[in-house]
């Protein structure tokens, strides 16, 4: 456990609203004073996947003022960097709050990560949510394709995320604005076989070319064979699948099928799943009886996956400072 916890590490999966720490959850609940308000609870057996949206409807009307909002952005970051982490792609729903428009949201998030004080790499995604409509699908491009041209240190988003309540929404809706997406350059990752039987939205969703896939819980035979023709890595989450019964045991899962895939753990929502990075390792430890060296290497092998841009001088600049934390973790 100590050699997870003190091994550099990358996080590619991580939702900002499903991150916020128990601590920082009792710290907003105690500034909101008197209220109603009270964070759901549920077991280990009735946790399931519409349990954790109910959770997100709790974390939402955390998250609904400026001032929460950057307390939670700040509180993140710096439990990510205790957490060991190293690089940090950071996911969220631009949404609109009372006074903040989604433009305002996403500046917000950028300026809290510009003023990171610690020695941990964050840069942003934008989400699009399921449920969207065209209109906003584009509007959260729009607004990622701005921000992309912005400098690292002042905090970027260096791509899109498609995700929410997978029984919900539609993706042909959303897909014209992911085609444009990509069109100007931007990665993506989808989540995407999260649920059983929906082999033709899969097969819609390859059609837009994701970087990266979050889940891949049920990937049919046909379509697996074209994910591990275009090489596309997963963001492998495992404790949110086993809370959420999407698979039955870690032991279980399917990362031990996908043998030729590249692949790396990742939280998902360390605020729901009460499970840091350092965790999903030991767990892969335990379960999958991996030697330090492999761990070290499946670590190391996340930065292949970023969505960091070599191109771009200050970005390969980013890469080459992790890489070098990794070397002189390995010395
Ligand atoms: P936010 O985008 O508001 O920062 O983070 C919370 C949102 O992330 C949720 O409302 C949901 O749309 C999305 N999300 C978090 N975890 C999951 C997950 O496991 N599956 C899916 N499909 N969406 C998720």
């Amino acid at each position: 456990e100590y050699f997870c916890r003190i091994l550099p590490k990358i996080e590619l999966h991580a939702h900002l609203n499903g991150s916020i720490s128990k601590n920082s959850v009792c710290e907003l609940l105690k500034q909101k004073g008197n209220t109603s308000l009270k964070m759901p609870h549920f077991s280990k057996e009735t946790f399931n996947l519409e349990t954790c949206f109910e959770m997100f409807k709790f974390m939402h009307q955390l998250s609904n003022s400026e001032k929460n909002l950057r307390f939670i952005v700040k509180m993140v970051i710096q439990e990510f960097f205790e957490d060991g982490c190293t690089y940090l792609e950071l996911r969220t729903t631009p949404r609109q709050l009372n006074n903040l428009t989604k433009a305002e949201y996403v500046e917000l998030i950028l300026e809290e990560i510009k003023l990171n004080p610690h020695d941990i790499f964050v840069s942003l995604l934008l989400s699009l949510d399921r449920r969207h409509t065209a209109e906003e699908a584009f509007e959260i491009v729009d607004l990622a394709i701005k921000a992309s041209n912005r400098s690292f240190n002042t905090g970027v988003v260096v791509g899109i995320d498609v995700c929410g309540d997978p029984y919900a929404g539609d993706f042909e809706i959303i897909k014209p604005a992911i085609l444009k997406a990509k069109a100007l350059g931007l990665q993506s990752t989808i989540h995407l076989g999260e649920i059983d039987g929906r082999e033709f939205e899969i097969n819609s969703m390859l059609e837009t070319f994701p970087n990266r896939i979050g889940h891949g819980t049920f990937i049919p035979k046909n379509c697996l064979s074209e994910v591990y023709s275009k090489k596309i890595p997963v963001e492998v989450c495992l404790t949110s699948n086993v809370l959420c019964k999407t698979v039955k045991s870690i032991k279980d899962h399917h990362i031990k099928e996908y043998f030729f895939l590249e692949k790396h753990p990742c939280t998902d929502d360390k605020g729901i799943f009460f499970s840091d990075l350092s965790n999903e390792y030991v767990q892969l430890v335990l379960n999958f009886k991996l030697t330090k060296q492999e761990v070290f290497d499946l670590s190391k092998n996340a930065m292949k996956h970023t969505f960091l841009d070599s191109n771009i001088e200050d970005q390969l600049q980013v890469k080459n400072r992790i890489f070098d934390k990794f070397e002189k973790f390995r010395d």
